[in-house]
């Protein structure tokens, strides 16, 4: 994927095939319309089969070239399952974007050791689980490729109550590095995208709760939520040869919260 490309053909993604799990909502299905708009195949995933076809169903109304693959991300034959699907179809995939993820907010003090695991297989065992899967039928291929893991401000600070989730997103950051330092040598970039707080299913209980909101919007200097669309220009970067070297870096799109006091 290394290119001398004029500066628009440098972020086009024609001919790419793209997996963006947890794609039915949220942060994942902006990343795949924007990736399918950029010219990718994108294939949609989460659990839920219903939810699937119907996001697939929105990316094909739009003229986009969609498909879906149902699986749990945290269940590793389940993920090989699938590669081997893909496989079977013929569906190389040249783009990853390790997106799913899950909360569960409770004090540590509280916390129970299955509610710690579930986090923690979701939102970092499974990026190595799917990224290894890839990143095998990369290296194989010998064209390169892309992956891309969904990282947080915690990936950087830690806040109460999401342990879990903050030792997660701590671990996404330093496994794009770790992807990085085994698989640049096969020309494979692995960079996370971190995202500020953004207006998705995920935080509903945050963004009607005013005094959440109140702080959301006095702490950053945007003084304001992001929406899932403003993740898109990023991914498009790091999912295109305009990022051919750029490798195990975590880029904030947070309004800046991260840089202020
Ligand atoms: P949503 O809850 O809106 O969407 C999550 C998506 O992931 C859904 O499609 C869900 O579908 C899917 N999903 C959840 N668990 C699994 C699983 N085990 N296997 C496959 N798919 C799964 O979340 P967001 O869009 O808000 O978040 C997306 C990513 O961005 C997450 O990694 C999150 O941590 C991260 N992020 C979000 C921020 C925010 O402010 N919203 C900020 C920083 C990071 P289903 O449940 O049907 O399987």
């Amino acid at each position: 994927m290394i290119q001398s490309k004029s500066a628009p053909s440098l972020f086009d993604l024609t001919g790419r095939m793209a997996l963006i799990t947890g794609s039915t909502r949220g942060i994942g299905f902006a990343l795949a319309q924007g990736l399918a708009e950029a010219g990718a195949a994108v294939i949609v995933n989460s659990r839920q089969q219903d939810a699937v076809t119907q996001a697939v169903s929105k990316l094909q109304a739009l003229g986009l070239n969609a498909r879906g693959a149902v699986f749990d991300v945290a269940d590793t034959a389940g993920v090989d399952a699938a590669f081997e699907g893909f496989d079977r179809d013929g569906l190389a995939i040249d783009i990853l974007i390790n997106n799913a993820g899950i909360q569960h907010r409770q004090p540590m003090l509280d916390l129970t050791l299955d509610d710690w695991n579930r986090v923690i297989n979701t939102n970092l065992t499974a990026a190595f689980v799917v990224g290894r899967a890839a990143a095998r039928r990369m290296v194989n291929r010998g064209n390169g490729g892309k992956i891309i893991n969904i990282g947080s401000l915690t990936s950087e600070a830690g806040r109460a109550t999401v342990a879990p989730y903050t030792v997660a997103k701590g671990g996404i950051k330093m496994l794009s590095k770790a992807m990085a330092a085994e698989w640049a040598q096969f020309n494979i970039q692995a960079n996370s995208i971190g995202p500020g707080y953004i207006l998705t299913d995920m935080n509903e209980a945050l963004i009607n709760n005013p005094s959440f909101d109140a702080w959301v919007k006095s702490s950053n200097p945007a003084q304001r939520w992001g929406r899932p669309e403003e993740l898109v220009g990023t991914a498009i970067f790091l999912a295109s040869g305009a990022s051919s070297y750029v490798n195990g870096q975590i880029i904030y799109v947070d309004g800046g919260w991260l840089s202020v006091l």
